[in-house]
Parts: structure tokens; sequence; C-alpha cells
């Protein structure tokens, strides 16, 4: 940079002055080349305006348009300069291209809704239809249809959670309860629908248990029902076997066992092969081999007439299991609470 000397005259100084401007790459470098150029003191400019101050009359027809077009000159190319600097200049907030990428972390699925989706897509693929229903319940459905009326004993099975007040929505019986089992939705879908029916209800049911091993107050269960001309034990049985190998794979053996249930006539509790030792015996199956999995019957017809069905015309089957269940056998997994835990540990086993 050579020294402000306005005797070279503003053409000579011009020159100067688009040379050192050729030189600028930051914003820095333009402020200090603003302020040597158009700087109110001691700048190249203003070194002009002073010394036209004292000049000649010569001197100022010689010097003034010179010294103002330098002026004009550096004033525009600065401000032309500084825009093109603004408009490479990266935003604080710039993404850095050039950084490697970083793995957004994935959530996993969590393993009941694994259970539940994969039981819902094996009855999909059967025909079934797949619901849900409310979880708030009114006696009649969750009772009464099912052919336990006031008094029955049944009822004493299962320890109900009831509202402290119960909720009245439309003309509808109030209601009263959190539903103790998904069966009340198969009177509500046979209210509304002729036979046959074919479906599975899935989700959320609730009993006043203590949160232990092998229990929660609220558990998730699978309710299926197939009603129609004809439908046999045999159709029950041959569903649940296939449900059983879709579940715990090929040639695993179930088998049934007289029970009862006051929606079902006859009952039977389901078993099935032991999936650990196959049926030789060891702790998971108390040396029996089997493992019980699910409670199933035929449609007691006292259901079927609560809902409008003719127990002359139509028979069916129906069956409820643990989503919970069928987890903790599947994964071996020996506490029902580390589902409701939700230790990472735990749930990030699982599938996607
Ligand atoms: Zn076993």
């Amino acid at each position: 940079m050579s020294p402000i000397d306005t005797s070279i005259g503003p053409d000579r100084a011009r020159e100067l002055f688009r040379a050192e401007l050729a030189d600028v790459r930051t914003d820095a470098e333009l402020q200090a080349l603003r302020m040597r150029w158009v700087g109110r003191k001691g700048s190249w400019v203003a070194a002009f305006m002073e010394a036209l101050a004292t000049a000649t009359p010569e001197q100022k027809k010689a010097f003034g348009r010179g010294a103002n077009e330098l002026k004009n000159e550096v004033e525009a190319a600065i401000t032309e300069r500084e825009a093109a600097l603004a408009a490479t200049r990266q935003p604080a907030n710039a993404v850095d291209i050039t950084l490697p990428g970083r793995r957004p972390a994935f959530g996993h699925r969590h393993p009941l809704s694994l259970i539940r989706d994969e039981v819902g897509a094996i009855f999909t693929r059967l025909g079934y239809q797949v619901l849900e229903g409310p979880e708030i319940e009114d006696d009649y459905h969750n009772f009464e249809a099912l052919n336990m009326p006031e008094e029955h004993p049944a009822r004493d099975m299962q320890d109900t959670l009831y509202l402290a007040e119960p909720l009245r929505i439309g003309a509808g019986q109030p209601l009263t309860l959190l539903r103790t089992h998904t069966s009340a939705m198969q009177i509500r879908h046979m209210e509304q629908h002729a036979p046959p029916v074919r479906l599975v209800a899935i989700g959320p049911v609730y009993r006043k248990d203590n949160l232990d091993l092998t229990h929660t107050p609220m558990f998730h269960q699978v309710e299926g029902l197939v009603v129609g001309k004809g439908v046999t034990l045999a159709d029950l049985k041959g569903t649940l076997a296939a449900m059983a190998e879709a579940l715990f794979g090929t040639g695993i053996g179930i088998r049934f066992r007289p029970s009862f249930f006051p929606y079902t006539e006859p009952s039977a509790e389901v078993d099935i092969q032991c999936i650990k030792c196959k049926g030789s015996g060891c702790s998971m199956c108390k040396r029996t081999g089997w493992i019980e999995i699910l409670g199933s019957g035929m449609v007691h017809p006292a259901v079927f007439e609560a809902v409008g069905y003719d127990p002359n015309e139509v028979t069916g089957f129906a069956f409820g299991m643990g989503v919970e269940r069928v987890a903790l056998l599947k994964w071996g997994a020996e506490d029902i609470r580390l589902f409701y835990e939700n230790d990472l540990r735990f749930l990030e086993q699982f599938g996607l």
C-alpha cells in the first residue's frame, strides 16, 4: 500500500484503488479499505478534498472533477463488493455439508405391540376382521349378555375395576366398569351384524390384580369369535393349531382340557407343547411338557339369544388369549412386569 499522496492526481489514485480492491478477500479487509479511501479523516478522498480547499483555481479545475469521480467510484465499488461478500458468507446456523452424517436414533416397537400385530396378521390371513372396541363398558356387554347375569357366581372369577362415577353416553346403559375381557366386543359386534361372524378383538383389559411375576392390573387380550352354520369344535381346534404353529413354529402340538366358562359350552383350556423342551419336561413347563395358553369353547346358546341370533340356526366358537402370556413364552421372559417398566435395556432387544 502506497502512502497517501494527492500529488499523483485522481486518475493515478483510482488505479491504485482498483488494485487494492482486487486484493480484498474478507469483510475486515473491505472495512479497512473503506477507511483508507473514503474515511472521514486521513483517507485518500479526505486528502483530495483538503487539497482542493486550498488549491488555486487552475488546480481546482484540473483536480475537482477527478476527485469527485474517485469518491463516487470508491463508494460504489465498495458497496458492490460488500454485497458480493455477503452473498458468499455462510449464515451463523449453516450446515456444514462436509461433516460426516449423524445416524438418527431409531425407536423400537414395544414387544407387546409386536405380538399384537403378529396375532392380528395371522388372523387377517385367515380371513378374520380385527376389531378394538371400547375399554370402558357397561355391565350388560361385559357380563349379562355373556351369560353372567347379576348374582351369577362366575362374576366372582373376575375382580372388576368399577368407575367411581358411571359414564352416561347416548341412550344405552351407563358405563360403569373397565372391561374385564375383550369378549364384550363380541356382543357389540353381534348386536350390529347378522351371522356369519369371523373376528378377533385385540386390546387392553383390566382386573383388580396385584402386580407380580405373572399378573398386572392391565393386560392385553386377543379374543376370537367365529359364528356360522355348522361351525364345530373341530374348526376351533384346527384354527388354534394353525395359530399355535404360526406363533411358535411348525409342528407344535396342542391339547384341549375340559374347563368351564359361562359363555361357552363345552369349554376347554388349551395347552401348547412346551416350546423349550418340546414336551420332554423342563422347569418352564413344570415337568409336564405342556403350557397353558388360552381358554376357548363353543359359544353358549344363551349368548346367541342375547344378541338375537337363533342357536338352532348357527353355532360358533370363541377363544381368549393373553398377549403378555404369548410374549413371555415366545421370548422366554419370566417376569410380566418387564413389559411395563420401560427399561430400554430390555425393550431394545426387540425388533424395529
Ligand atoms: Zn418344558
